[in-house]
């Protein structure tokens, strides 16, 4: 028998890696179990989030981004530039550094803390013991008196789309692309879609998007879906809602992709397609058989409020649990397992949670849809200001998108907050924050915000629930 701990961690993405270094943080006696290696063989910590998800896929966004601005926008500016192009080898390699430093500082922070990096493989195999087994196949068992399971998730694959090396690929494979696919299929117009989508978009593929549902983002209030689907439209992307697919075929190097929408069956050829239509719990091998770890129908690990699974002493968070598949969502809850573990009071509050999608121009959320209220009976006042008339948006050249806030009617308490435009994802955290200390847009309206700014937009948002903006024609009555 080795080493006995208080907090073994499985899984080292943002949900283990932070449970585990705020377990340590607390005084616990802390191991974190790793199987991601990278191509040198070498453990790799940080999980999706860092190898294969937001950290990459926003390298590749910015750099296609900052593109498109040398390329379409400079000039406007009075910058000229000459011919532009993307060295995407270059592209690849710097994104590539990224990942390399930040899984490299999850290792460091591991020693800074005290946490005992276990490579390997892990899995539960009994009351308070997990077995590792090393990069070299040799098995250890260790005692720990809690065991957090932070094992992720992978990419869904459904049948007519079969993964082929270098032609179908799901978003993994879609971060790697050596060159510029001319003819790019993405399926699925969510969140992890669109963003792999607009990168390629950017740089020069012909991008096609088929999304089975009828409806774009319908978790994103319904005016500023509208706008964000006809930003991206005007950027290139042609989103087919209500196309779902059915079938593929591999000819040569090109992807034969069918489809059927409201018209029937029909077929488009692609050079690459993109399988992007969703995420799934994984916990292969996590628990050994004859542990009693539940699972839903869906095989995500069963957890109440406090992430508790069924077995007294284990506990489960992130990607691998219901709620959400965000990074922020697996720390926090990482958080309050340490916290819960080291014998402190802790909870989450699930209703503020934000959501990001890093297109151009970004789309974040946060609380409810005016449609979300309306349809739990709930009368919502609402506020919603555009970027068009924001003095910092004119000077960014970014005067594309709104801000809405949906308000309720009678206690004017904020219950969501949506803001399609640049920066989106930075100015959301002002929704989250009031949400979070139940404020009210009152509140939000006379707060002092600074000039220029785009979350100004926010403040006027605030105004504007109550037909007072200042930098807009409001028709609302006057109180
Ligand atoms: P993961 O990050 O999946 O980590 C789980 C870890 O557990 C992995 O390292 C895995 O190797 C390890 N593991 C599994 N089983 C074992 C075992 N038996 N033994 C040892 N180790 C094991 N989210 C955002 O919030 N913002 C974004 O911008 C964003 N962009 C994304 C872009 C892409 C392309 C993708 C694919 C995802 C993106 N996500 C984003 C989602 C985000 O990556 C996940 O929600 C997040 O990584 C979940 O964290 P986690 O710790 O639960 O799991
Ligand atoms: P998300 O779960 O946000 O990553 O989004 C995945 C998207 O893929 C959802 O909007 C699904 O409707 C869509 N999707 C799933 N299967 C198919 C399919 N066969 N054809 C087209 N779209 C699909």
């Amino acid at each position: 028998m080795a080493d006995k701990f208080d907090v073994i961690v499985i899984g080292a993405g943002p949900g283990g890696y932070v449970a585990a270094i705020r377990s340590a943080q607390l005084g616990l006696k802390t191991a974190c179990v790793e199987k991601w290696q990278d191509t040198k063989g070498n453990v790799a910590h940080g999980g999706t989030c860092l190898n294969v998800g937001c950290i990459p896929s926003k390298a590749l966004l910015e750099a296609s981004h900052k593109f498109i601005e040398a390329k379409d926008d400079f000039d406007d500016l009075g910058i000229s530039t000459g011919d532009v192009s993307m060295d995407v080898k270059k592209m690849m390699a710097r994104k590539d550094k990224i990942v390399k430093n930040l899984t490299g500082g999850i290792s460091g922070l591991f020693k800074a803390n005290g946490v005992t990096a276990l490579d390997g493989t892990g899995k539960v195999v009994g009351d308070k013991q997990v077995e590792v087994t090393d990069f070299d196949g040799k098995t250890a068992t260790y005692d720990a008196d809690s065991i957090v399971v932070a094992a992720g998730s992978v990419p869904v694959e459904i049948p007519p789309t079969p993964m082929t090396e270098g032609l179908i690929v799901d978003s993994t494979g879609a971060l790697e692309f050596e060159e510029t696919p001319k003819r790019l299929g993405v399926i699925g117009a969510g969140v992890i879609g669109l963003e792999l989508g607009s990168v390629w978009n950017r740089l020069g593929s012909e991008v096609t998007v088929l999304e089975a549902m009828d409806s774009f983002l319908p978790m994103v209030d319904g005016a500023l879906a509208k706008d964000a689907h006809k930003l991206l439209k005007k950027q290139g992307m042609d989103i087919k809602l209500g196309a779902k697919v059915t079938g593929s075929e591999v000819k040569g190097k090109e992807v034969v992709v069918t489809y059927e929408d409201a018209d029937g069956k029909k077929e488009i050829t692609f050079d690459k397609l993109i399988v992007c239509v969703g995420r799934r719990p994984y916990t292969k091998g996590v628990i050994a058989d004859g542990v009693d770890v539940e699972l839903d129908q869906r095989g995500f690990i069963t957890v109440d409020d406090e992430c508790r699974t069924n077995v007294p002493g284990v506990y489960a968070i992130g990607d691998c649990v219901r709620g959400p598949m965000l990074a922020h969502k697996a720390s926090e809850e990482g958080v309050m397992v340490a916290d819960i573990i080291a014998g402190h009071k802790a909870e989450m509050n699930y209703e503020t949670i934000p959501s990001v999608i890093y297109t151009f121009p970004e789309v974040a959320w946060v609380g409810m849809t005016e449609q979300d209220a309306k349809d739990k009976g709930i009368e919502v006042k609402t506020g919603s200001f555009p970027f068009a008339a924001n003095g910092r948006a004119m000077a960014n050249n970014a005067t594309d998108g709104s801000a809405k806030i949906i308000a309720d009617a009678e206690t004017d308490r904020i219950l969501g907050l949506h803001i399609v435009g640049q920066h989106a994802g930075e100015m959301i955290a002002q929704g989250v924050i009031a949400m979070e200390f139940g404020s009210s847009a009152e509140d939000l309206a006379l707060t002092c915000y600074a000039h220029p700014t785009m979350s100004e937009a926010v403040h006027e948002a605030a105004l504007a629930v109550e037909g007072h903006a200042i930098h807009m024609a409001n028709r609302k009555k006057r109180k």
